[in-house]
């Protein structure tokens, strides 16, 4: 099975808009296992948007075209592909009735070239719309196959999942079902994760299924994506629990969470599942780990709340640190007892650190001092240099932060 992309819009040939969407559905479909030889643009003519469409369906067995199926005069796809299926464009009634019952219900008065979007080439199979307007299509042409989805990324996400690839696996006469996992991981660089992985990574080259993708995401590590297909969600599922189990057997702790975890949410777990609260003190990062604490939906249960301690004066006030020095080791334990005395919270997280642009106390711009501590009186500390700009060390502080912590916690039996 061989499916390419046709992208459509004169805006994406001008360069006023990435065309994102090719990448995305090269990279679904790669992770479905579909081969995808060829991904074009073309702009809104319906002279060359029928050339481009003939010329991506030569070598293959299908192609996803998307954009140019909203409702102006400039949206060509559906006329495009009436006259390559050589068929007429026919009123679909059901398609008529979400539109018009859309608008109704969005209070918004319709105007007639909505319609345009109901027209479907007879014989083709719509693919309902659940978010915009624009409903997909399904259109057979000799035995291939041509689809048809919106250009508004999130609707063509949508489609795609929902009617595009299971159809794409049901013609390759494979599985049905696509389920995929994303491992999250800190501590590995990209190529140390490779290099580690390479056995499993070459054994799954072989086997194409499930496929493991490395997807980087900056400041919050590097991600592993297993996809499977099976002809069940349970097979799928269980294929992907027995290579998720490899992947971790090699990279241990350092995955730190799946899916939808983060390191925020992952550390605020292993806080609560001790029935521990929590607070943080914060020079170099000035807030920027509450704003992430507290952007985890539930954490009121745990979370105290943090001191922005900036200036050295406030640190040594409020927080009882020693005079001196307040990139240390030991200022980060002190502002962490403080945090934890002035918040009364059982676990304490305290940053202290350099961002630049110039050093401090002799410390080198990057330095980062983490301290912990505990609800028994014992304390951690640890010195990071993170690379980068102000910004980005500020950034890559949080996530070291909170780490270090979760590591910590990992160590400790509940
Ligand atoms: P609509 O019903 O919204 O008109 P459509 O199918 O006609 O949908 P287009 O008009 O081609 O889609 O594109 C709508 C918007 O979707 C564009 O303005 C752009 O923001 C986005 N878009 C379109 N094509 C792409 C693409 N290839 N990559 C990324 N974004 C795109
Ligand atoms: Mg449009």
């Amino acid at each position: 099975m061989k499916c390419n992309v046709v992208a459509v819009g004169t805006e994406l040939l001008l360069g006023q808009i990435v065309d994102t969407n090719s990448s995305y559905i090269g990279e679904q479909l790669a992770a479905t296992g579909i081969a995808s030889h060829l991904q074009l643009k073309v702009g809104d003519n319906l002279e060359r948007v029928v050339a481009a469409i003939t010329l991506a369906l030569q070598d293959a067995d299908a192609v996803i075209i998307c954009g140019g199926l909203g409702p102006t005069h400039d949206d060509l796809t559906r006329d495009a592909l009436a006259q390559i299926m050589n068929v007429p464009l026919e009123h679909n009634e059901e398609v008529a009735e979400v539109i018009r019952e859309l608008f109704a219900k969005r209070n918004r008065v319709m105007a007639a070239n909505n319609m345009r979007q109901a027209q479907v080439p007879a014989g083709a199979t719509v693919i309902p719309q659940t978010r915009g307007t624009a409903p997909g299509l399904i259109c057979p042409v000799g035995n291939k196959v041509m689809y048809a989805v919106p250009g508004v990324p999130h609707e063509m996400y949508d489609m795609l999942a929902r009617a595009v690839l299971p159809d794409l696996l049901q013609r390759s006469g494979e599985a049905a079902v696509i389920a995929s996992r994303v491992l999250r991981t800190w501590g590995d660089s990209e190529s140390g994760l490779n290099e580690k992985l390479d056995p499993i990574i070459e054994e799954l080259e072989e086997l194409q299924n499930p496929t493991l993708a490395f997807l980087a995401s900056g400041w919050e590590g590097i991600k592993v994506r297993l996809t499977a297909k099976a002809p069940t969600q349970q097979e799928a599922h269980a294929l992907l629990a027995t290579w998720e189990q490899r992947v971790r057997d090699i990279v241990g702790t350092n995955v730190f969470g799946v899916d939808t975890d983060t390191m925020e949410s992952v550390v605020l777990d292993l806080i609560a599942q001790r029935g521990w609260s929590f607070a943080v003190a914060e020079s170099v990062t000035g807030g920027l780990v509450g704003g992430r604490i507290t952007a985890v939906p539930g954490v009121s249960k745990t979370f105290r709340g943090g001191i922005i301690s900036y200036a050295s004066d406030v640190k040594y006030e409020l927080l009882d640190v020693d005079l001196g020095p307040v990139v240390s080791e030991k200022a980060a334990i002190q502002m962490a007892i403080g945090a934890q005395e002035v918040l009364n919270a059982d676990v304490a997280l305290a940053l202290t650190g350099v961002a630049g642009p110039d050093e401090q106390d002799g410390q080198p711009v990057g330095t980062l001092c983490i301290g912990v501590a505990f609800p028994d009186g014992s304390t951690a500390s640890t010195t990071a240099m993170l690379p980068g700009q102000r910004d980005q060390m500020r950034q890559m502080s949080v996530i070291t932060a909170l780490s270090f912590l979760r590591g910590l916690l990992l160590n400790r039996p509940l």
